[in-house]
């Protein structure tokens, strides 16, 4: 049975662990909701730490830190899956409204226990994992069947954005590469034949309504995602009813209140295959702040205060483009991607997450492109691209 809380209303103190630039984006959404914010985070200059109420700069597991938090919010979110699920649980023991939980969290920290996850509901979701196998000790390379190779060797934890992955061709590869990795726990995947790549964006009250946003597009550069379109183009409209019943059977499994992404890809064969879980707003769903009647960060404000969540409803197409640190050091020194040039697409909806230092293959923001129709949305993007000069 479905709790039924009171709703956490405007003028309360949310809190958000960790202080990147979902975190910023996040604190902006609930401030415009009229909600205080409080953000945890060690890094004094963190995006989201600039823009907050209330800045505690301390680490994730500082208790002092915790209860100073818990004292002052009435619920708690994180901004990334590798807060430890103890900072969620020592928040929730104090008292604090926790969405989403550290039980659902915690399944997508480890790839082992995700793929576990994903393998037992696939007979649910309809969409089950990619072929892998679980690397643990020398002994488990010899159990590796030849049909994973060529494949992905990923480390279980703290991956992101291609990084703690490669591609190995041999089983003398695939050994090196796991003794690289410090012999850590890892999972080698089979590489697939990928025609594309899409994600489901969904949400979860805690009265168990769940909605979803429209199957998103995204191309990835050097493992980092570089575009995201909306309509997905290459989706078939039975390919998005599969894939969006999967993320909703996913969100429900995870007894998960919040807001959920999950990534997908469709093979060359036609077959669906589940690649991971971010128990949080994703990079991917940042076409919501411009395209849809509620964004992303809107959502999870939403979910943790108990109020009713809004219309998922697309309202114009759209493609975000990500800005990199790349685009401030195309001429080998620092200088200042043209934004001005930029902004003469009326369209064109900059986002830009206050970060000092551009560096090679930094987040440092993603432009929104809107519009009646996806060629003019991918004309306008296509522009950018060359505007700011982006070769990847
Ligand atoms: P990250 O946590 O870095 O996002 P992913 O597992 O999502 O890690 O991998 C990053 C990208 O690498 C994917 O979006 C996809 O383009 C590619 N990739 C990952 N696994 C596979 C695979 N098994 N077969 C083919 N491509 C893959
Ligand atoms: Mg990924």
């Amino acid at each position: 049975m479905a709790d039924r809380l009171d709703p956490i209303l405007p003028g309360s103190y949310l809190g958000i662990l960790g202080g990147g630039q979902l975190g910023r984006m996040f604190t902006h959404a609930a401030q415009a909701m009229g909600y205080k914010v409080c953000v945890l985070d060690p890094d004094a200059n963190s995006p989201a730490g600039a823009v907050a109420e209330k800045h505690i700069k301390a680490d994730y597991t500082d208790h002092a830190a915790l209860k100073e938090m818990a004292a002052l919010c009435s619920a708690a979110s994180t901004e990334f899956e590798n807060v430890p699920a103890q900072a969620l649980d020592e928040l929730e023991a104090l008292g604090v409204y926790v969405a989403p939980k550290s039980g659902g969290v915690s399944v997508a920290q480890n790839r082992i226990t995700e793929k576990k996850f994903l393998a037992t509901w696939q007979a649910e979701a309809g969409i089950g994992p990619a072929m892998h196998h679980v690397i643990e000790r020398d002994a488990d390379l010899a159990h590796i069947s030849d049909d994973l190779l060529p494949g992905i060797l990923k480390t279980a934890r703290m991956g992101y954005d291609g990084k703690g992955q490669v591609t190995v061709h041999t089983r003398a590869e695939l050994e090196n590469a796991w003794h690289t990795f410090g012999q850590v726990q890892c999972v080698l995947e089979k590489r697939m034949d990928l025609d594309f790549e899409v994600s489901a964006l969904v949400a979860r009250g805690h009265d168990d309504e769940v909605v979803a946003y429209p199957v998103a597009q995204n191309i990835h550069k050097n493992g980092i995602l570089h575009t995201t379109t909306v309509p997905a183009p290459s989706l078939k409209p039975t390919q998005e009813v599969r894939i969006v019943e999967a993320a909703k059977a996913i969100i429900r499994r995870l007894d998960y209140v919040g807001v959920l992404c999950v990534e997908f890809f469709v093979l060359k064969s036609g077959e669906i295959v589940a690649n991971e879980i971010a128990p949080r707003p994703h990079n991917s769903g940042h076409y919501t702040q411009n395209a849809c009647v509620t964004s992303q960060f809107e959502q999870q404000v939403r979910a943790m205060a108990r109020v009713p969540l809004g219309s998922t409803a697309l309202v114009q197409s759209s493609i975000m483009l990500n800005i990199l640190g790349d685009e401030w050091l195309v001429t080998g020194s620092q200088v200042e991607p043209s934004w001005n040039t930029v902004l003469e697409d009326p369209a064109a909806k900059l986002h830009l997450y206050g970060k000092a230092e551009p560096r090679q293959a930094r987040k440092m923001g993603h432009i929104n492109f809107v519009g009646p129709t996806s060629s003019d949305v991918s004309a306008a993007c296509k522009k950018a691209i060359e505007v700011l000069r982006i070769t990847r």
